[in-house]
């Protein structure tokens, strides 16, 4: 066990750190932040940063030296340079799961072998001949393999034909996977401890637009539902053998839940639990790194999130003051210098006694922020 006031190391510098350093300093740890933005808003908040590119050989060393265990807030972190900071601490996830998280190739494979229920895929490589392409595959979404977020890096394929030129452009090995008719979208947060023990928390439902989350309701309120998706979420944690916090997104077709990805840390549609759950996906990050007891699955009250983009910006700073004037609302910004459209700014979590509320709220919110 790694007990207060131990430094925490994390990899990556954005909001999902930032919040983690928020639940580390709620706990008594001290956490040092490597990212190669001298501006990181996890920096920012922590107690110091290491300001290099992720595969800095010295400054994987410092901050290995510098921490007695290490952790990170994305996928994209080089696995080479999480196996090195692992010959020195404890780095949780590994870098053999993040391997895996952070190729969409490895990850079907890994679905795959595990066998778990995926979308028809296939992977294509930029400058080579098309194999033979199925009809039912079509329409379909061509993903990059690696580096993609909020729908960044895909591209819709109506059929084969169109294929070339967007191999072309992308340039780099991809996925092309069927487009399915979503009956919805969930995810399911969980931690597992180096002890073994696991702890989840609700089944949430998402509502994505133009591939960025949107909304999120947690609970999602489907037992049935949340029931197969935390055996399905266990059977992975298993066969990875994964310590650390994992997330992992469905699909609902035709009745039946696929796994669409998975996120080696906390996720956005996690959110909600910084405020509805007694412990949040971030203090469940601290507990699994530090090997501390998990908690019991809690009730949680009922919660809508509502993300805010750069794009709520464009007429000048929302109206924050009617906003927070509004019963049960609790407002989340990252500290983000620029407002770009796309670029996630923070979120508001409303939550209440009970769903009419909850709703009543979020609607007079969503009024309130265009
Ligand atoms: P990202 O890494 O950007 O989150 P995802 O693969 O999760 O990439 O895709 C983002 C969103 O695009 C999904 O949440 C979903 O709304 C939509 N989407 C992705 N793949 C499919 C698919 N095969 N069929 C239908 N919708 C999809
Ligand atoms: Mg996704």
């Amino acid at each position: 066990m790694i007990l207060p006031p131990a430094t925490l190391g994390m990899l990556g510098g954005g909001q999902l750190g930032r919040y983690f350093v928020m639940s580390a300093h709620r706990l008594g740890y001290q956490v040092i932040v490597l990212d190669p933005d001298p501006a990181s808003i996890a920096g920012a908040a922590a107690d110091g940063q290491i300001v290099a590119a992720y595969d800095d050989a010295d400054a994987l060393a410092e901050l290995a030296r510098g921490c007695d265990a290490i952790t990170c807030e994305f996928e994209n972190v080089p696995a080479a340079s999480l196996a090195l900071l692992e010959q020195h601490k404890p780095v949780r996830p590994a870098a053999s799961a993040v391997r895996v998280c952070q190729d969409r190739r490895e990850e079907k494979a890994f679905l795959a072998r595990a066998d778990v229920p995926v979308a028809p895929n296939l992977t294509l490589l930029p400058h080579e001949p098309l194999p033979e392409l199925p009809d039912h595959l079509f329409p379909a979404i061509l993903k990059t393999a690696r580096e993609g977020y909020d729908g960044k890096g895909q591209w819709t394929i109506h059929q084969a034909s169109e294929l070339p030129a967007a191999l072309a452009a992308s340039g780099v090995p991809c996925v092309l996977e069927k487009r399915l008719p979503l009956e919805g979208e969930f995810a399911l947060t969980l931690a597992r401890s180096p002890s073994g023990a696991i702890s989840a928390l609700p089944l949430v439902q998402n509502w994505h637009s133009g591939g960025i989350l949107d909304q999120t309701r947690s609970p999602a309120n489907v037992p049935a539902l949340e029931a197969e998706a935390q055996r399905i979420a266990e059977h992975i944690i298993a066969a990875l053998d994964y310590v650390g916090v994992l997330t992992v997104e469905f699909f609902l077709v035709g009745g039946q839940l696929l796994v669409n990805e998975m996120a080696p840390r906390p996720h956005n549609s996690g959110h909600p639990s910084i405020d509805n759950a007694g412990c949040s996906q971030f203090e469940l990050q601290v507990r699994a790194l530090c090997d501390l007891p998990l908690p019991a699955k809690a009730e949680v009250q009922p919660a809508i999130l509502l993300n805010l983009l750069g794009d709520l910006w464009q007429d000048g700073t929302p109206d924050w003051a009617s906003a927070l004037a509004l019963p049960g609302v609790h407002l989340h910004l990252y500290g983000k210098g620029e407002a770009r459209t796309g670029r996630k700014m923070g979120h508001v979590t409303v939550t209440g006694r009970d769903w009419p509320t909850v709703e009543a709220t979020a609607s007079q919110l969503r009024a309130l922020l265009g």
